[in-house]
């Protein structure tokens, strides 16, 4: 990371002298007429709408290039994802430069800022899938390694950098050459160091390009219909990448990369920019970050929960913020969580997690419980990928397939998924699992019927079927765009949900690679809702409970690498001196939903409870929480 912000400090440094030198010009007329000299400000770097931060380095050098006496701290790192009102950054020094470099220095964060974010919505939408959203050329003038760095800080690849650093073979290249193979020719004799992508307008072209004697590294899909796409799919089978390219949308990303394509290149990344709102608020000199975990609200907090005292407990999971688990009678992984509460004599649970979370320990808990979220909107994108409805559509198929779908495939669905899919589970003689018990809940339903139909998390369900020695050829992914043919059901053993954790599938094979080569001798350990490659590349793979085993058992000095959630790989750096922790990705990955329990919000939850009001409370209809019972019942007697 550190190197990565050099070389784009060192490629801004003539664009901030350019921008300097547009705005401020011989002096700031303005500030040097009525600011007094010897004045001191103390600034805030305010986010106004949701995003993605990036740029925070570049804004650093330009108040540091108008004035070194200025200081800058930066209370976010490049990467991260903000909420509106949240202070990224603070900068202190004379009124006068912080004021004549406040622009300049605006102009780069939200710009940058407003590429990672538009990034970030793109690989959030492929994110049921393996495909990567690839940036274009298509940058400001003279910005490509700074556009370009905010598209890897929203998630996003690079494609080539110039024209020098890959061939790019398109319709102009083929027809001055005579044809693909003789253009394939030409390039690779003169540069035979430098990978080779062919653009192709149509299934003819593609059969050609794979025709050429020469190796190719990708192809491009130029303005194909989806169909098209799915077939060149099919007729690839994964001999060359393939990259889709032309008129991708938000709302066509998803579907493009459901055709199966590896990769899915957006021109608007970079070229139709819109600046995250982000701005400086100008303070007293003595002023302080206002900071959730103020001594006031953490007091109060303190006060409310002595006052409540034997008749709550609160929950934490391993993926909170400090200042909330700081908080937890208990901390751990959602189902035991939900376990622990009901062994209390608390009248109120509060769970400091996401919705699944809540609904589990309210189906768990006993009739005199109640339970209860600090904000009741914090869902998880994995469980929301799949739907009661779509599983019952997906199930009615399977049935008609398979002539009765109730002894042909039993259900088992991920704890993380909706009440609703747990009592679907119940209903039809299924199991729920967590990351520790998936082995033995599929081993359990593969003795009950010949298939299982696994939701929502493709990935752990494929990484365990993995474990258990079952063939990639007798794992299914399911399609929720059309339907699969019957040889392909009935030749199947697993059938997954296309779901995914867009956490943990930020990790990569590269970023194994990339931390093996830096740390020799480092262990890689991650989460199974990471993707197969990554599982299997990885030294070891388990749950959060796993992983803080591991490291707490682990001897002194042990180099750990982690492919998890972010606050839990930082509360493991903390609680571990003795071990060398690093993330495994450059750019470690929160859970958005998970940061949106806060002290404030937790506060007024228990202030609520204090006064006598019940808010924020989760409840489950009694039938679904009957059926679901049974489901994890199952679960523990297997
Ligand atoms: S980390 Fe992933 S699976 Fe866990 S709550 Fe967040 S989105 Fe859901």
């Amino acid at each position: 990371m550190t190197q990565e912000i050099d070389a784009v400090l060192r490629a801004a440094g003539p664009i901030i002298e350019l921008a300097i030198g547009e705005d401020i010009g011989p002096g700031d007329a303005t500030g040097e007429a009525v600011l007094p000299a010897g004045q001191r400000l103390h600034g805030l770097v305010m986010v106004k709408a949701a995003g993605v931060i990036a740029g925070l380095p570049v804004m650093e050098a330009v108040f540091r290039r108008i004035d070194p006496a200025i200081e800058f701290t930066p209370l976010a790192a490049d990467g991260q994802e903000a909420v509106p009102g949240e202070v990224v950054a603070e900068v202190r020094g004379p009124a006068r430069s912080l004021l004549a470099a406040e622009r300049t220095a605006l102009n780069f964060l939200q710009r940058m800022s407003g590429i990672a974010t538009l990034t970030r919505q793109y690989v959030d939408a492929v994110s049921h899938t393996q495909a990567a959203i690839l940036d274009t050329r298509k940058t400001a003038p003279g910005f490509r390694v700074l556009d370009k760095y905010s598209v890897r800080m929203g998630g996003g690849r690079n494609h080539r950098d110039g024209l020098y650093d890959m061939i790019l073979i398109k319709d102009n290249h083929i027809e001055a050459a005579g044809g693909i193979s003789p253009a394939i020719r030409l390039a690779r004799a003169l540069h035979p160091e430098l990978p080779i992508e062919v653009e192709v307008k149509n299934l003819e072209e593609l059969r050609e390009a794979l025709r050429a004697d020469q190796p190719l590294d990708r192809i491009m899909l130029d303005n194909m219909d989806m169909e098209t796409m799915r077939e060149a799919v099919a007729i690839t089978s994964g001999r060359v990448e393939l990259e889709a390219s032309g008129g991708v949308t938000l709302a066509s990303v998803g579907a493009i990369a459901g055709t199966g394509v590896d990769c899915i290149s957006v021109g608007a990344l970079t070229h139709s920019v819109r600046a995250l709102d982000v701005s400086l608020e100008i303070m007293g000199e003595d002023s302080k970050v206002p900071a959730a975990s103020s001594q006031r609200q953490v007091a109060r907090v303190r006060a409310l929960k002595e006052a409540l005292g034997r008749r709550l407990v609160i929950l934490g999971h391993h993926y909170q913020r400090d200042e909330v688990i700081a908080w937890a009678d208990f901390r751990g992984d959602s189902y035991q969580l939900a376990r622990d509460a009901t062994q209390t004599e608390a009248e109120f649970i509060v769970f400091c997690g996401v919705h699944f979370m809540a609904e589990t320990a309210a189906i768990l808990a006993r009739p005199d419980q109640r339970v209860l979220m600090p904000d009741p909107t914090a869902g998880c994108c994995l469980a929301d990928m799949a739907g009661l409805a779509d599983v019952e559509e997906a199930w009615a198929h399977m049935d008609s397939v398979l002539g009765g779908a109730e002894v042909q495939v039993t259900p088992i669905t991920y704890i993380n998924s909706a009440a609703e899919l747990k009592a679907f589970c119940g209903r039809h003689g299924g199991i729920v699992c967590t990351s520790s018990s998936a082995e033995r809940a599929i081993r359990w339903a593969l003795g009950q019927r010949p298939r299982i139909f696994f939701f929502p998390d493709q990935h752990l369900g494929r990484n365990t079927a993995r474990r258990l020695g079952i063939a990639l050829e007798e794992v299914l992914l399911w399609d929720r765009h059309r339907q699969l043919s019957s040889e392909a059901i009935l030749g199947a053993r697993v059938v997954l949900w296309p779901g995914a954790c867009n956490v943990h599938q930020r990790f990569l094979p590269e970023s194994i690679a990339a931390v093996r080569e830096r740390f020799p001798g480092i262990r890689v350990l991650v989460h199974p809702e990471c993707r197969m490659d990554v599982v299997e590349m990885a030294d070891d793979a388990g749950s959060t409970s796993h992983i803080i085993r591991q490291v707490e058992t682990a001897p002194p000095g042990t180099r750990w690498a982690i492919g998890t959630e972010s606050h839990l790989v930082q509360r493991l750096q903390a609680e571990h001196p003795e071990q060398q922790i690093v993330s495994l990705a450059g750019v470690p990955p929160f859970c958005r939903t998970m940061s949106q329990t806060t002290l404030d919000n937790l506060a007024l939850v228990l202030e609520a409870l204090a006064a006598g009001k019940v808010i924020h409370q989760v409840t489950v209809e009694a039938e679904t929480a009957r059926w679901a019972r049974v489901a994890l019942e199952r679960m523990l007697s297997v």
